[in-house]
């Protein structure tokens, strides 16, 4: 079932209580989504689904809108997450790296319900962040404090995720004092997890500099900040070894978002199904149809996919956690 933002706090203080790191994976084709879905379900674990505004305005989406993007993609989401095969399997869908003059716009217009054009329906993300990257501390604060506005106006709950420098390094404490120290003392209550840099990079890099003291130290201070569990959201995870990712998951990792190493396993894949099957691809083969078809690329690429998101999964923790 996708969750509400409520819902997703009460998963993210499971995550803390039962030390596992729930797989947020930023999945960019409608195939991907099922492929992620069945394998949570196959691990019983809960999972969350996340678009960057590059899929949410890709030709699988939005097709250049960022509104309709997301509209669709929650849509598609929904209808999957709320099918008998995946109702049991807790899905959160989250905003990520959303930036430039379309970033709180498009936020706000997903924290109050973006129209589905099915009835007067109207559908949200569990949880939202935008990328801090191009902001000063100043702008970042008052962006998070806008949203935290915005749903109090509007009498929605909404549950945020804060970041700072997740490429520059470790993050220093101070820092985190500044920024979840201002929101929380204009808008407390809707962060619930916090992402500082702790020596990851993105992309497909050596991951050498990552420090699991540096989430333990941010997690306790976020927590002390706040008064209440404050997990920590990883990014750049992708080439992080399974022993960092465990030391992660133990310091007070709770959310760990994969993209990169997820988008080179499928474009490998599909690299692959269509240099093994140009012959099946020539006019007159027998099998020239169900190789031409969508579903010929996605089934393959599909095989080689699931079993690498049930492998993380299981190096999160998040087995059984359904
Ligand atoms: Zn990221």
């Amino acid at each position: 079932m996708l969750l509400d933002p409520l819902q997703a706090r009460v998963l993210f203080q499971r995550a803390i209580d039962n030390h596992f790191a729930i797989l947020a994976v930023n999945a960019d084709s409608p195939a991907a989504l099922t492929d992620v879905l069945e394998a949570a379900r196959q691990c019983q674990a809960p999972i969350m689904i996340e678009t960057s505004l590059w899929q949410l305005t890709g030709h699988s989406f939005g097709a250049g809108d960022p509104y309709l993007g997301l509209a669709r993609y929650l849509v598609q989401l929904a209808v999957l997450a709320e099918s008998e095969r995946y109702r049991n399997i807790p899905v959160l869908f989250h905003t990520d790296h959303i930036k430039g003059p379309v970033t709180l716009p498009l936020l706000k217009a997903a924290l109050r319900g973006l129209p589905t054009g099915i009835g007067n329906q109207t559908i949200r993300p569990s949880t939202l962040s935008l990328d801090s990257s191009a902001l000063t501390e100043e702008q970042n604060i008052a962006s998070i404090l806008e949203l935290c506005s915005e749903a109090r106006q509007a009498l929605l709950p909404v549950t945020l995720e804060m970041e700072a420098g997740v490429d520059d390094g470790i993050t220093p404490l101070e820092v985190a004092r500044r920024l979840i120290g201002d929101v929380e003392a204009s808008q407390p209550g809707y962060l619930a997890l916090w992402a500082p840099g702790v020596g990851t990079q993105h992309g497909l890099g050596e991951q050498n500099a990552f420090s699991a003291d540096a989430v333990k130290q941010h997690q306790e201070l976020a927590s002390t900040l706040t008064g209440r569990p404050i997990g920590i959201a990883l990014h750049g995870s992708s080439g992080l070894s399974e022993t960092g990712l465990r030391a992660a998951v133990a310091a007070g990792v709770t959310k760990v978002n994969w993209s990169s190493e997820s988008l080179l396993i499928r474009s490998r894949a599909a690299q692959d199904f269509y240099a093994t099957h140009g012959p099946q691809l020539e006019k007159g083969h027998k099998d020239w149809k169900a190789t031409a078809m969508d579903h010929g690329i996605q089934s393959f690429v599909s095989a080689r996919y699931q079993p690498k998101v049930i492998e993380r999964i299981q190096i999160l923790g998040g087995a059984g956690q359904a």
